[in-house]
């Protein structure tokens, strides 16, 4: 039996995690679970899986909470706040984390888990776009385990060899290719990108997520994203990750050889699939998905990004060669740039034209301490912030 915090277990992944260990209750104990403000839906959560804490944003939202858990007669302990998450990140009754926080909020209790040698289920890419070396470090340094939950990376990390060792020769690794659905704007005039609006921008043809990843597949923001974090997690330089778009989303990404093989995961697009892959590892247990019917898909098709429209993606691929905080400045710049969307404070391209803005704008600096970082990414939405009220 092993326990688990789930950090934003009321999202999107958090609810695909609860569902996958909910067919294994012999294998799987939840120990904690965490949302920002959804008080009601983590009051279920509790209700369902008795954790023995549950952490909240605010000390408003723990009253709410503790008064809705005391109304079912639950004891779960509350607590709020990015303490109280690394607490539930780092104790000692838990043996693995969901990391499933959206944004850079989620960093400090990722980092805390690793700190704690724990087994990390990473979804949050951010904390490994803000801060890779670092994150990297401290998973090395106190012998936890990283494993990706993104679904290219979890798909990169199945057709790796087993004890691969983050450099890609040794392995006879040519490059990862990260596939990409695209979102729903592969097909659309470029010159009506301006009009898009945030109902369209968060209807991803393929995949049911979250409202940020959601806008940063239409910018494909989510996939420079990816490119930053498959970097950090294979050791990979920026040249040797090319991203194919591959609109059916079946094959999950794919490692080529030096001997011409390449190598391929494919499966339904669901979530609980790398979910459970992640979480077993390296067992394999059910998650809920139907299974892969090819003859329904038919046909897989591959085209290269225009970068033209969608030059988020180019933005990530400068970030990663520029180095040091250059990427922790584009993922702020973007966060505050995709919110203000969806509040429909600026429109859909602006999106695009404000992290080039606030990367111009803000000097590179070597990304030695997680302060300077911290501090370039409260820089960064100073700026973006400043240029949306200008
Ligand atoms: P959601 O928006 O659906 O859920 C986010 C979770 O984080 C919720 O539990 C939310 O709580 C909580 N949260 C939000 N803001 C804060 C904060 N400031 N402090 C603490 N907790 C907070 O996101 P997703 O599940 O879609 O994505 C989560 C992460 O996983 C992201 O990094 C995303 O890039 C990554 N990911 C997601 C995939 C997907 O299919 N959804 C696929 C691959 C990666 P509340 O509900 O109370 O707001």
């Amino acid at each position: 039996m092993q326990s688990i915090s789930i950090l934003g277990s009321t999202g999107s992944i958090g609810v695909s995690t609860l569902d996958v260990i909910s067919r294994h209750p012999e294998r799987y104990r939840v120990y904690a679970l965490s949302a920002h403000s959804r008080v009601a839906e983590l009051a279920a959560q509790c209700e369902r899986f008795n954790p023995e804490v549950a952490v909240v944003g605010t000390a408003a939202a723990a009253s709410a909470l503790s008064a809705q858990l005391a109304a079912r007669g639950l004891r779960t302990e509350v607590a709020h706040g990015p303490e109280a998450l690394c607490a539930i990140a780092a104790a000692d009754g838990c043996d693995m984390v969901m990391a499933a926080i959206v944004g850079a909020a989620g960093l400090a209790s990722t980092l805390a888990a690793a700190r704690a040698g724990k087994k990390i289920l990473l979804a949050n890419k951010e904390a490994l776009v803000i801060s890779g070396q670092l994150l990297m470090d401290a998973v090395a340094a106190h012998n936890a385990t990283l494993l990706p939950i993104d679904s290219e990376h979890n798909a990169i990390f199945q057709c790796l060899p087993p004890g691969y060792s983050r450099a890609l020769a040794p392995h006879g690794v040519e490059k990862i290719m990260l596939t990409a659905s695209g979102g729903p704007f592969l097909l659309r005039d470029v010159d009506t990108l301006h009009q898009v609006t945030v109902e369209e921008a968060v209807a991803h043809p393929k995949w049911v997520m979250g409202r940020k990843i959601s806008v940063d597949s239409a910018t494909m923001m989510n996939k420079g994203l990816e490119v930053i974090e498959a970097h950090w997690l294979f050791g990979a330089p920026a040249d040797r990750i090319e991203v194919v778009i591959h609109p059916q989303s079946v094959i999950h990404s794919m490692v080529s050889y030096v001997d011409g093989s390449v190598l391929a995961q494919l499966g339904n697009p669901d979530m609980r699939t790398p979910i459970a892959h992640a979480l077993a590892w390296p067992e394999r247990i059910a998650s809920g998905v139907a299974p892969l019917d090819l003859a329904q898909v038919a046909q897989l098709s591959f085209s290269p990004p225009d970068m033209r429209r969608f030059p988020c993606l180019e933005l990530a691929y400068d970030a990663l060669r520029a180095g040091g905080t250059q990427a922790a400045v584009l993922n702020a710049a973007n966060e505050v740039a995709v919110q203000a969307f969806l509040d429909r404070r600026i429109g859909f391209r602006m999106i695009d034209q404000l992290n080039h803005r606030v990367m111009d704008a803000l000097p590179n600096q070597a990304a030695t301490d997680i302060g300077t970082l911290l501090e370039q990414d409260a820089a960064a939405r100073a700026r973006a912030e400043a240029f949306i009220t200008q």
